[in-house]
């Protein structure tokens, strides 16, 4: 008899934590199992933020796949999705091969949301890929040299839109690295300003006050103009136009949100933006064999409440979802999936950070460094305790040579 051919795309957090689990449960010769992902490296999202101001070595934040998942288990395959058959089940990649699946996963993770607003597609940064990040950088080293040249302070004002999670974070990285950018450079620090632009009325919108007044003093104090309760409208290569008027720059990096992979609109299916509404056992409804985490996903808490895209959901969503399609092979009970928050901390550089555990507030050098407790928790359920001792002594650049104009 065939085996059953189990085909999960994305090898981001949900991707290869299924994969994981699917090596650890599956009986030899239970089933044929196929990764494929975009790049052959499995990238930290988490950590993106900190390759965007260059403040961790890539070889820190990129980690080879076949390295992570057991080679005579799953079989890895380096090729980007163009488009899914449902009907077929078949799954197209961009080369022109068909892959043919009986249970798929989808775990293509998040796109930027971008709401339309003009010139941020073309000319805003964001930090939704390894290589995105790394433009950043890229971007940010070439502004301090182009200064010497041409004096245009344009070039020293470095702004974040957004002050969601994502913001704060790059805000925090930029704090750590500009002055030491400016010192390399011998550009003056007073001339380099940091704005962090956000709609709401202030940073961390829907975070406990305790947080925000932290958060915002914190900011203010390490020198960041913190602008609140204006919307940007539009930008272009160098100006940033607010509802409060305009900033010159030729730095934008976008935090404004995030949207499922567009995939299923692609495909014709009913997306909350881009995100596939998915039934207690993490299936597409009317889709049995097609499960759905991560990003890519929305899960209905209840009626009300979806759960937030982040990596907790579907770090905590992967060993249901492979449970769910071993018992769908097996024939027996499926599982639903019950999430249960363990709390949230946001870096602000590497010595501080803010956040809420269970019912306690945290901030400072201490919520700091439960922030290195939850990374180095996810090294521990990626590769055990050998990859957190590599990962403690990996200073190396990485392997991917990523140009300025390079953004997937
Ligand atoms: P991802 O991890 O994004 O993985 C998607 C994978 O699919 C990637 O490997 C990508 O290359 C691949 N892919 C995409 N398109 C294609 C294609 N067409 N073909 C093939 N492969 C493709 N959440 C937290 O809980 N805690 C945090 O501290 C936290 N910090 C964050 C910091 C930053 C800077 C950012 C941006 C997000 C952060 N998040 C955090 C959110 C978290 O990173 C996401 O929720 C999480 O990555 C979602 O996992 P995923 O598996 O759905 O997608
Ligand atoms: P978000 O939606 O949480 O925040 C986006 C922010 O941008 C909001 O505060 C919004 O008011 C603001 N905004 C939107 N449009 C704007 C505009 N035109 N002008 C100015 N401001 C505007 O998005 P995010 O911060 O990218 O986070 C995405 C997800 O990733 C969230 O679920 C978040 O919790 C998660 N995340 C978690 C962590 C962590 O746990 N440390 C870190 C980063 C991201």
């Amino acid at each position: 008899m065939n085996k059953p051919k189990i085909v999960i795309l994305g090898a981001g957090y949900g991707g290869i934590i299924t994969t994981k689990k699917l090596e650890k449960l599956l009986k030899a010769n239970e089933a044929e199992v196929t990764l494929i992902n975009k790049h052959d490296y499995h990238y930290i999202t988490t950590q993106l933020h900190k390759i965007g101001a260059g403040t961790a070595p890539d070889g820190k934040i990129i980690l080879p796949i076949e390295e992570l998942i057991d080679n005579e288990k799953t079989m890895f395959k380096k090729a980007t999705v163009n488009s899914i058959d449902f009907e077929q089940k078949s799954v197209s990649l961009e080369s022109g091969e068909k892959i043919d699946y009986d249970y798929l996963l989808v775990a293509l993770g998040f796109q930027v949301e971008t709401f339309g607003i003009p010139g941020i597609d073309t000319h805003a940064f964001k930090i939704s890929s390894f290589r995105s990040s790394k433009a950043i950088y890229h971007h940010i080293q070439k502004q301090f040299s182009m200064y010497q040249e041409d004096n245009n302070p344009a070039r020293l004002t470095f702004a974040v839109a957004g002050a969601g999670f994502t913001g704060i974070e790059m805000v925090g990285e930029l704090v750590e690295i500009l002055p030491k950018l400016a010192k390399t450079h011998h550009v003056p620090f007073e001339k380099v300003r940091i704005i962090n632009i956000e709609a709401s009325q202030n940073l961390l919108p829907g975070f406990d006050q305790d947080a925000v007044t932290y958060t915002t003093n914190l900011l203010k104090s390490m020198g960041v103009e913190v602008l609140t309760a204006t919307k940007i409208l539009g930008c272009t290569e160098n100006v940033v136009t607010l509802e409060s008027g305009q900033i010159e720059t030729k730095t934008l990096i976008w935090s404004c949100g995030v949207r499922g992979h567009q995939l299923f609109d692609d495909a014709g299916l009913q997306t909350v933006r881009g995100k596939m509404v998915v039934d207690k056992y993490l299936r597409i409804p009317s889709l049995n064999n097609v499960y759905c985490i991560g990003d890519n996903s929305v899960f209905m808490k209840d009626d009300q409440t979806a759960l937030p895209p982040t990596a907790q959901v579907a770090l905590q969503q992967a060993p249901v979802c492979a449970g769910n399609i071993i018992a769908a092979i097996r024939s027996t009970d499926l599982k639903a999936f019950e999430y249960r928050h363990q709390g949230s901390v946001a870096s602000i550089s590497d010595y501080f950070a803010v956040g809420k555990v269970g019912s306690f507030f945290i901030k400072g050098k201490f919520a700091a460094l439960m922030k290195k407790v939850i990374e180095a928790k996810y090294l521990y359920c990626l590769g055990g305790p050998a990859l957190i001792v590599k990962q403690l002594f990996n200073f190396q650049s990485s392997p991917v040579k990523v140009s300025a104009k390079q953004s997937q």
